[in-house]
């Protein structure tokens, strides 16, 4: 296990909650926004960010070494060059020896400014519950069935620091543009629960 675990969290996710929906009904009521515009924000952190920050953030790690190095040193900042603002973040490597996953143990802290939006999992009780005491065992019910000897780092992300996995470039990629290696990599993969996969080729016929 990881020393991932310090969280601190002002105030329990419900009355953070509470808080969020509070000040938007104030900001409506003041005329200083509309729902609209709150609608249109979310529709921005959902449908238009989605993981496609996160992914290019990788392909650049993946391509460039003193990015890379950069982004595993501080990661805000690395972020930042790509115009990606808004988080306090760290990136940790996936190795062939070490797998990272994240989690929020208390609600859902979630590096939205890479990620868009979490999936509803995320957040379960259940994922942030047992992916702390036995990660190994929900990893493979999520269909990641990881080495023993492949040790699992589990980080719990929190308001003041999110974590983004960096995961392994995948074999067979030599060669890829950024652009074409960005298009792998998937949200799931960033958040740790998940590899990322090559796409079988279509002539080779079809993989179960
Ligand atoms: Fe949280």
């Amino acid at each position: 296990m990881s020393d991932g675990h310090t969280h601190h969290h002002p105030t329990p996710p419900s009355e953070a909650e509470l808080r969020t929906k509070a000040i938007e009904s104030l900001l409506i009521e003041k005329g200083l926004l509309s729902s609209d515009v709150i609608d249109r924000i979310i529709q921005y952190y959902e449908q238009d960010v989605g993981p496609l920050y996160g992914a290019r953030v990788v392909a650049r790690a993946w391509t460039d070494p003193a990015y890379k190095q950069r982004l595993l040193t501080d990661a805000t900042a690395a972020i930042e060059e790509l115009g990606y603002v808004g988080n306090h973040m760290r990136v940790v490597e996936n190795t062939p020896q070490v797998h990272n996953v994240v989690v929020c143990t208390l609600c859902s802290c979630y590096p939205w400014a890479v990620l868009g939006l979490p999936p509803s999992w995320y957040k379960s009780f259940e994922y942030r519950s047992r992916m702390v005491l036995e990660p190994r065992a929900v990893l493979r019910e999520m269909g990641l069935d990881l080495p023993d000897d492949v040790e699992i780092r589990v980080w719990d992300s929190s308001a003041e620091l999110r974590y983004l996995v960096l995961p392994e470039r995948p074999a067979g990629t030599e060669g890829w543009s950024e652009e074409e290696l960005a298009r792998l990599v998937t949200r799931d993969a960033m958040i740790g629960v998940a590899k990322v996969q090559v796409p079988a080729p279509v002539a080779g016929g079809e993989t179960p």
